[in-house]
């Protein structure tokens, strides 16, 4: 039955993801709390029926019911990847619950950073505040832990100063190191890499310009394979 459970989790994980992106799309109005969905041409509110996660999206040919207009395929791209976010945690744990929330700020941080180069540092709050909750972990390290962490700490230290890399990718690493653990942050690391490198190849455009690519959404690919692996 353990489908089933991970099914539940899944369906949660893109109603989340979903919210995500709504967010992020009202983040400078600061309404999206109490307020519904809305078409972003004719700014028609959206029904319930609309707004069910991947499903509403194929349902209605990828068409806004009201003005016929496209809907942005970014955001059922968002729902169907950020669902496996969530596949693993057990939400009848508080543990996992804070690890959701914690994992649901990087993926605010992931949108902004795809959608604008950049994120709001408040975005990433309560992963902050759960890695410092957790890092009282950091006395209990063994050599191993820190031979893990420091060099890959330092090594972002550099690349922020020298701005090959944003402060806000530095601090995703620490956060993801003080609350999971060095290897952890550095497997996502890595894989975060890799899915860069991978976009890198396959994208000739990407290939041709000059300016700044966005990392965050990739270091998120990284931590919903490490978060499916553990
Ligand atoms: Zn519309």
């Amino acid at each position: 039955m353990e489908w089933i459970f991970k099914l539940t989790n899944y369906l949660i994980g893109t109603c989340l993801a979903s919210h995500a992106a709504l967010i992020c799309d009202r983040w400078d109005d600061g309404n999206f709390i109490f307020t519904r969905s809305r078409c972003s041409f004719c700014h028609t509110e959206l029904c319930l029926l609309d707004e069910l996660p991947i499903f509403s999206y194929f349902w209605l040919h990828g068409k806004c019911r009201y003005c016929h207009n496209f809907i942005p395929p970014k955001l059922v791209v968002i729902e169907i990847i950020g669902g496996f976010a969530f596949i693993s945690f057990d939400f009848s744990k508080l543990l996992d619950i804070l690890t959701a929330i914690f994992v649901f700020s990087l993926l605010l941080a992931a949108i902004c950073d795809y959608d604008q180069m950049e994120f709001y540092l408040i975005m990433i709050l309560p992963a902050v505040i759960l890695a410092l909750w957790q890092s009282p972990k950091i006395f209990s390290y063994q050599l191993f832990d820190f031979i893990q962490l420091i060099p890959v700490l330092i090594t972002l230290i550099y690349y922020s100063l020298t701005k090959k890399l944003g402060f806000g990718d530095f601090l995703i690493y620490l956060t993801l190191a003080l609350y999971f653990n060095p290897e952890f942050a550095n497997h996502v690391f890595l894989f975060g890499a890799l899915f860069s490198l991978t976009h890198f190849l396959l994208d000739e455009t990407l290939r041709s310009t000059t300016s700044a690519i966005a990392f965050v959404p990739d270091i998120f690919l990284g931590l919903i394979v490490q978060l499916l692996l553990r």
